[in-house]
């Protein structure tokens, strides 16, 4: 195989977010997004490396007109999708269920068994697939790569992916914990390793994926032995606009006495509860800004925020015996240094805590922000979901065409 560029594609239902990486180097050629498809006000940015940022609005009406405006942003730096140099499209696939343990070359198969993950998945899967159908057409000749969210936690043992509930009716229906942002946890439990400068087998790592949408997870030796999210990722954490763990019972009452359906109640545990719901935002940073000005509301949010992470790390503290390293990463765990302070105050015991001052720089490598000698290293590790796809990809189809080579 000659081409040492992957293309990533995040296909959502109205954004489809890109990036074309040269896997010789892990250097990044072009970055963009193609938001508000189908919607008025569509537009497209792009960033090619290097160079001045695009920014242009115009009628994206599909998945097609948004891959077809990518194209040719990428054409106009010389990167087009013709080019030789093109070795695969990667795509996240959000659901992958019990099937989808590895990376997996798509194929008329592999495409019937995501469609039949809709259920489970309805927001995102028949987002994910239209992605990889359109750009199926573009480059019919090219390996098309499916990552799966779920992945990297179908390690989880039974004791932690079933609930407890009856066994044939959560089978007839798939019922289970498959949990999500495994490509994340998967790269920053290696990357928290490698910080420590230990091989990921030996290393147990509690994750804290902390973005708009947040879980986390238990890393035992690089294999995921429990996650926060669930069935949906609903489950788990306090997010920025979902409740996460509720008590399942919440949903009849506001059936029976709230006389709400069940559409209505997914739209309220999904998109208005959460940070967005205790306090009116769900950006971090606006919420500690109204706390250092007093706003009770905020506080609270806060508060409920902090209390959540806190026994999700107690808990997966417990699950693993022995924790090496607790890594914060995405959005609000690489960002916010109140949010990582407030989450381990109070766990020096566990042998948790933060440096003050290593926690309160500014930076963008992996670092840690633990004391020095502690029992257990704090870790700031900035994830990068597209690289990983990108080398999951790459490593698939150059394995596949050395195989075709013997
Ligand atoms: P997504 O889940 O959408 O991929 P990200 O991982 O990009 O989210 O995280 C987005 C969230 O990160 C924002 O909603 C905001 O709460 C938080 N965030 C971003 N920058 C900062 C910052 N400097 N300080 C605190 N929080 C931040």
């Amino acid at each position: 195989m000659s081409g040492s560029r992957v293309l990533v594609l995040n296909s959502g239902s109205s954004s489809v977010k890109y990036q074309l990486l040269d896997m010789r180097d892990g250097s990044r050629l072009a970055v963009g997004l193609v938001e508000r498809i189908g919607e008025s006000g569509s537009r497209i940015k792009h960033s090619p490396a290097g160079g001045e940022s695009r920014e242009r609005n115009g009628s994206v009406p599909d998945h097609d007109a948004a891959l077809k405006a990518m194209a040719a942003e990428l054409d106009r730096d010389g990167l087009g999708l013709d080019s030789p140099e093109l070795a695969a499209i990667g795509h996240r696939v959000v659901h992958g269920g019990l099937r989808f343990t590895e990376p997996t070359v798509i194929d008329d198969a592999v495409l019937a068994e995501i469609e039949r993950l809709i259920p489970v998945a309805p927001l995102h899967n028949p987002a994910n697939l239209t992605g990889i159908r359109t750009a199926q057409t573009l480059r019919p000749d090219l390996p098309q790569v499916a990552v799966f969210d779920t992945a990297f936690h179908t390690t989880m043992p039974e004791s932690a992916a079933r609930y407890a509930i009856d066994v044939e009716t959560a089978d007839a229906h798939r019922v289970r914990r498959y949990g999500f942002h495994g490509t994340s946890h998967a790269y920053v439990s290696r990357e928290t390793a490698r910080l420590l400068g230990r091989a990921p087998e030996d290393v147990n790592v509690i994750v804290l994926h902390l973005g708009n949408g947040a879980s986390a997870s238990a890393v035992r030796g690089g294999r995921c032995v429990d996650t926060s999210m669930g069935l949906t990722p609903l489950e788990g954490l306090v997010m920025g606009t979902r409740s996460g763990d509720t008590d399942p019972a919440v949903i009849f009452h506001l059936m029976r006495v709230g006389e709400m359906s069940a559409d209505e109640i997914d739209t309220l545990l999904n998109k208005r509860s959460g940070l967005i719901g205790l306090c009116g935002d769900n950006d971090m940073r606006e919420i500690r800004r109204r706390v250092d000005a007093g706003d009770e509301r905020a506080r609270l949010a806060f508060d409920i925020y902090i209390h959540r992470l806190k026994k999700y790390i107690g808990a997966y503290y417990a699950v693993l015996g022995r924790v090496d390293a607790v890594a914060f990463t995405a959005g609000v765990g690489e960002n916010s240094a109140p949010v990582r302070e407030a989450a381990l105050a109070g766990l020096e015991g566990l042998g948790l805590a933060v440096d003050g001052g290593l926690n309160a720089v500014r930076g963008d490598g992996a670092r840690l922000i633990s004391p020095a000698g502690a029992r257990v290293a704090v870790a700031v590790v900035p994830t990068d979901e597209e690289m990983e796809i990108a080398a999951q990809t790459y490593a698939l189809v150059n394995d596949s065409g050395n195989q075709n080579l013997t």
